[in-house]
């Protein structure tokens, strides 16, 4: 239930839930089991209009809304939260920089994105700097025409499959952050183990090395030095549509526990009539209805004016928590079923997990609200 949509948003939502009922929930369970990157459902997620949601559509996008596309995620994630992670990032991180800083070479790899004809990762965590981004060592020495990059990565969602990335290294000549366009094709370039995950195991993830990479000097995005700032300007996005992938496969937990309980009888009865289960999953509805209609408000302020980062925040904190609690309440109503592998809701149980990490964790999630109430 949404209150207020427009008709456009309403219409957003719509071609996605039909989308995922009928291509996305008969191969959900493959996706995970597989642990493969659904190509086929990325390339059709594509044809959707999905990657260019939130670009102009002189840039080949179709200038939606926040809200528009906060309702497309939550649907993606109610079907599949592993074709969800794969989508939102190449509708977001891997294609953002390009379109903001690239030049025209780096655009067309930009567009090639927006088709799904190109696939785009980013490159942010090492083995030693996750939520410490600052503390990265990844370094790209400045020549006069370019520069080289070297550096260790890990987590690079995409990365057994990308085309190109978007990376982040310090420099010898600037302090802080800055970022660069890389083609995976490029000499030095390594795509290294895949990453085995309990949950969101059809959105593949691998480590990635930069071996002496020479980079030309429009393959730097903005300027030297700025990349935080950069990274600030979608930041608030990125939670509010890691709170969009919390609110869909809640969803899909919730539903399935639901009608679960209106079936299943003990004692002579569904057990949705006693009240033990009645109220959990009571709870569960209002946990998912508060985080459905608070991540749909952050979008909404987000959308009105300068992205709200509190709002973000607390979006993105809450509807993770949320979901996470949904799942387990959903995999209690369900008992043994929702412990066999055979049904649905261990992997619910498992993606969920992911939607604690990206975008900031809880605890990260919290200092950070700190610091916004002057602690
Ligand atoms: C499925 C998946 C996909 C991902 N995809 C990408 C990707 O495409 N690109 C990319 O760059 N990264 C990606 N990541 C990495 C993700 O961004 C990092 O995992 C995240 O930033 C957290 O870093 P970390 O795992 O190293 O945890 P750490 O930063 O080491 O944190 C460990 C624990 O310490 C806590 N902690 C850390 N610092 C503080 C503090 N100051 N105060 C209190 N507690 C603290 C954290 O909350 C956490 O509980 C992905 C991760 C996952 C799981």
């Amino acid at each position: 239930m949404n209150c207020n949509l427009t008709e456009i948003q309403q219409a957003a939502q719509n071609t996605f839930a039909e989308f995922v009922n009928k291509r996305v929930m008969p191969q959900a369970a493959a996706i995970d089991e597989k642990a493969e990157f659904p190509m086929e459902l990325f390339r059709e997620v594509g044809g959707l209009g999905f990657f260019g949601m939130r670009y102009p559509e002189e840039a080949g996008g179709s200038n939606m809304d926040i809200v528009s596309y906060s309702l497309a995620v939550m649907e993606l994630a109610r079907g599949s939260l592993s074709l969800a992670a794969a989508c939102t990032m190449q509708s977001l991180m891997a294609t953002y920089f390009l379109y903001r800083l690239g030049d025209d070479e780096v655009r067309t790899h930009f567009s090639a994105a927006l088709k799904g004809e190109e696939i785009g990762g980013i490159c942010m965590t090492e083995p030693n700097a996750g939520s410490d981004l600052m503390g990265l060592q990844s370094k790209a020495q400045v020549l006069h025409d370019g520069f080289i990059l070297n550096g260790q990565k890990t987590w690079v969602t995409s990365a057994p499959v990308a085309n190109f990335f978007t990376v982040l290294a310090k420099t010898d000549k600037a302090g802080g952050l800055s970022i660069f366009f890389v083609p995976t094709h490029l000499e030095g370039v390594n795509i290294g183990k895949s990453i085995g995950k309990l949950g969101v195991r059809g959105s593949v993830t691998s480590e990635v090395s930069f071996d002496n990479v020479r980079l030309p000097q429009n393959y730097l995005l903005g300027e030297l030095g700025d990349g935080s700032k950069y990274l600030r300007e979608v930041l608030a996005e990125i939670r509010i549509m890691t709170a969009a992938l919390s609110v869909g496969v809640a969803t899909a937990a919730f539903e399935y526990a639901l009608q679960y309980a209106k079936e299943r009888e003990q004692f002579g009865r569904p057990i949705g009539k006693f009240q033990a289960v009645n109220m959990n999953l009571a709870e569960m509805d209002v946990q998912l209805e508060t985080a459905r209609q608070y991540t749909l408000y952050a979008a909404s302020m987000s959308d009105a004016g300068p992205a709200q980062q509190k709002t973000a925040m607390i979006a993105k904190l809450y509807a993770s928590e949320c979901a996470n609690a949904i799942c387990d309440k959903a995999s209690r109503v369900m008992a043994s079923y929702g412990f066999a592998m055979e049904y649905p809701l261990q992997r619910y149980l498992r993606d969920a997990r992911f939607t604690l990490i990206g975008g900031g964790t809880s605890e990260i999630l919290k200092i950070n609200i700190g610091k916004e109430l002057g602690l």
